[in-house]
């Protein structure tokens, strides 16, 4: 199974919007799977059709948070000291832990002298699993105020490779940003497609997803979204693709179809015959491009 992902540095793009489409549009040649690792907020099935409930949901634990064993606690206050993220206080004569702001470093075990503080399993997460447009769909969900995305991420992509084991592909629509939730969604993938906008905070975060997947070797292209709202910045982005070797995959127009689509909850190839084209010829780069 080959994997694609869509990314993006900068949030609010159109990345979703984009991997939609195109996922409708590869489901016609080719058994696929697409998966939502955007999971702080996972909104690719939403684009597709799908509310909530017609997800199968499970709880996952990915995380552990330090408790403290009370009976053992001699007050010697080393586990407040080292905690980097501010979860320990202290409260008269003990160490108080705050759930939310434990990260499950496990630094403060590593202190205490009498083992006096062990980590628990929390479940901090939730995987989905559906149907859409006759291709399965896996997404993860975080629960609020719970960290801990890059393994969530890890697990929603090993249960899509369960859920679609005959799939030929597997399109990711990856968190955003240049995190470690980024990097557990591009890992093994085989390209990834970078979506822009003609700004200079979209193409200064373009610039550094492309170093995340030069880092991994994995091959990748451009596809400037709204390309029309400066067509100066677009041109300055298709001379840094020319410079570097990067293939633009498409460049797609500021339409308020887009929108009328979106609040229809439809993908836009689907919403409008007119854009087919356009992102026909995007998944015919990506494809071509993409690692054998
Ligand atoms: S596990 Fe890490 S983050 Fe949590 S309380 Fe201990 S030191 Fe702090
Ligand atoms: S390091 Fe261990 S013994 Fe010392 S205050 Fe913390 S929990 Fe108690």
């Amino acid at each position: 199974m080959k994997k694609i992902a869509i990314l993006s540095g900068k949030g609010g793009v159109g990345k979703s919007t984009i991997t939609a489409s195109l996922a409708v549009l590869l489901s016609k040649k080719k058994k696929i799977i697409a998966v939502d690792c955007d999971i702080d907020a996972p909104n690719l099935g939403l684009v597709l059709g799908l509310r909530q409930n017609d997800y199968k949901w499970r709880e996952i634990s990915t995380n552990e948070k330090a408790v403290l064993i009370k009976k053992r606690c001699i007050g010697c206050k080393k586990c407040v000291h080292v905690c980097n993220f501010s979860a320990i206080s202290w409260d008269k004569e003990r160490p108080v832990f705050d759930e939310m702001r434990c990260e499950g470093c496990g630094a403060c075990l590593l202190v205490c002298p009498e083992n006096a503080i062990k980590l628990k399993k929390v479940k901090n997460a939730y995987i989905g699993v559906s149907q859409t447009h006759g291709f399965p769909i896996v997404t993860g969900k975080l629960k609020m105020g719970e960290s801990g995305s890059g393994k969530i991420i890890i697990e929603v992509k090993n249960t899509a490779s369960k859920v679609a084991k005959n799939a030929d592909i597997m399109l990711i629509d990856c968190a955003a940003g240049i995190g470690c939730p980024v990097i557990s969604s591009i890992q093994g993938s085989d390209y990834g497609a970078i979506v822009t906008e003609p700004t200079p905070s979209a193409f200064h975060d373009m610039k550094r997803s492309l170093q995340i997947l030069d880092n991994f070797h994995i091959p990748c292209g451009i596809i400037i979204n709204k390309y029309d709202l400066s067509r100066n910045f677009s041109r300055k982005i298709e001379q840094f693709a020319y410079k570097n070797k990067l293939s633009i995959l498409g460049k797609l127009p500021y339409d308020k179809k887009f929108v009328e689509a979106l609040v229809r909850l439809k993908p836009i190839v689907e919403y409008d015959e007119k854009f087919e084209k356009k992102f026909e010829k995007i998944l015919n780069k990506i494809m071509t491009g993409i690692k054998h």
